[in-house]
């Protein structure tokens, strides 16, 4: 087969890709906190012959990697962040490795390692064929906060690419068309006026206040576009409920399917905050966490991925990886009303006249807003798996996570061939793209005053 080559450049690396991927399980760290696995990460693109940056964008985790000349160029889309509190041994029920502890509830390890592989496979193509073209790897830290990737687009990057590949792990193998929501993320701090709360009148509960921001806040719910939501939790309420809480504070995330139903419906979150100082008597103070755009998935890149994705070699998976996600699926809570056929998916969804619209995010959407790109899916958990669930961060450290994360390399060079060896694929994913923006240009939704967020290790 004449993509054979590709194939074989990544399943040859099989073994340290996957024990790359569980070393990441095994150190799971959370946004912005990624210091282990991006040394790690840029250890193997060294490893494999690419030129490594490390720490641009005012982001100690954050890599640049490259290899090739010319164009198309190609980029790659690594995160390696986990979620806190899901942590997971490799028991079939609910049994943390450390009691509160982050866990790879994303899959967010193999995530990291897909595009590495991906990155092998183009580099063994682009050697072989002698054609032109650029491969790089861009490790984007805190996809799990929703801010990375902006922050990394607000120091310049992205722009200097032709198209942007992303994997995420899935309960099936898919391509998806349509959009997914943007948002704003921004922590309401209020402050008040301490006093005892039996036998003093002087006080002002910054406490108050936050309840009557939420107040507002949800009766906005029945006057905002139906793909909007609004989500929060209170980061701080008081120490104890005979003390009036002189500091209070809620988080917010404002989600809604484009950047300026999100301003606005942000702007409107905001009076309500202001609407809760005035009638409390406090203040408030807004800290600004950052936003992302809603995601795009390019049509003409979604074809070509459908198209390649046949030379994908199956997974074969051991009776224990079945076992094992039979057992998950029997503890998923529509296992009643869905008994699956199969354990693990094995066949491939591609619908390309369904426009899908999912109202949950992701950063890539920046980069989609920059550049055509794609998000694809290979199955790495049990077939009723849900991300961000002890369930996924149990499939992302066995053979379940590591065969998609392998396939999901090979699926994404394969791609990347296609358009290596014709490059009008990059101009009509260019006008695909300038139709579907409709005019818009993309403005980071992070200001320039707001700091990237250290490791806090
Ligand atoms: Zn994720």
């Amino acid at each position: 087969m004449e993509y054979q080559h590709i194939i074989d450049a990544v399943m040859n690396e099989k073994e340290p890709l996957s024990a790359l991927a569980l070393k990441m399980y095994e150190n799971p760290e959370t946004a912005y906190n990624e210091v282990k696995a991006s040394a790690w990460l840029c250890e193997a693109l060294e490893h494999y012959g690419f030129k490594v940056e490390k720490g641009l964008y005012g982001m100690p985790t954050s890599i640049r990697a490259e290899w090739g000349s010319g164009h198309p160029v190609i980029g790659l889309l690594a995160e390696y962040d986990a979620l806190p509190g899901l942590s997971q041994t490799q028991n079939t029920y609910k049994d943390p490795a450390v009691p509160g502890g982050p866990g790879q509830g994303c899959g967010h390890n193999l995530l990291g390692v897909t595009t590495l592989a991906a990155a092998i496979g183009m580099k063994a193509d682009l050697e072989k064929s002698g054609l032109p073209g650029t491969v790089v790897f861009y490790g984007c830290p805190a996809e799990e906060v929703l801010t990375g990737k902006a922050f990394m687009a607000r120091e310049g990057a992205f722009r200097e690419l032709d198209l942007a590949f992303a994997w995420h792990g899935s309960s099936k193998n898919h391509v998806g068309l349509g959009m997914g929501g943007g948002l704003n993320s921004a922590i309401f701090h209020f402050k008040g006026k301490t006093a005892h709360a039996s036998s003093a009148w002087n006080g002002r509960s910054a406490l108050d206040a936050v309840e009557l921001m939420n107040n507002g806040a949800n009766y906005l719910r029945e006057h905002m576009t139906p793909n909007s939501r609004i989500h929060y939790v209170y980061k701080e309420a008081g120490v104890a409920p005979n003390i009036v809480p002189d500091r209070a504070s809620v988080w917010y995330y404002v989600r809604s399917l484009h950047r300026w139903d999100i301003d606005e419906l942000y702007g409107r979150l905001v009076n309500c905050a202001k609407g809760a100082a005035l009638m409390t008597d406090t203040e408030v103070e807004i800290e600004f966490q950052g936003g992302c755009y809603n995601t795009m998935s390019n049509k003409v890149l979604a074809d070509i991925f459908a198209e390649v994705y046949p030379m994908v070699p199956a997974a074969q998976y051991t009776d224990e990886e079945l076992a094992m996600a039979d057992a998950l699926n029997k503890t998923m809570p529509e296992y009643e009303h869905k008994k699956p056929a199969e354990p693990i998916h094995t066949g491939f969804i591609y619908k390309p006249e369904e426009y899908h619209i999912s109202p949950g995010s992701s950063d890539v959407g920046d980069v989609q807003h920059i550049v055509p790109g794609i998000m694809v899916n290979t199955a790495s958990q049990n077939i009723l798996g849900v991300n961000h669930t002890w369930q996924t961060t149990c499939c992302a450290g066995n053979g379940i996570g590591f065969k998609g994360m392998m396939r999901g390399g090979v699926w994404m060079a394969l791609a990347a061939a296609k358009v290596f060896r014709d490059n009008s694929l990059v101009d009509k994913a260019w006008e695909t793209f300038k139709k579907d923006l409709d005019g818009e240009t993309y403005q980071c939704p992070i200001p320039k005053e707001v700091p990237v967020p250290q490791p806090q290790q």
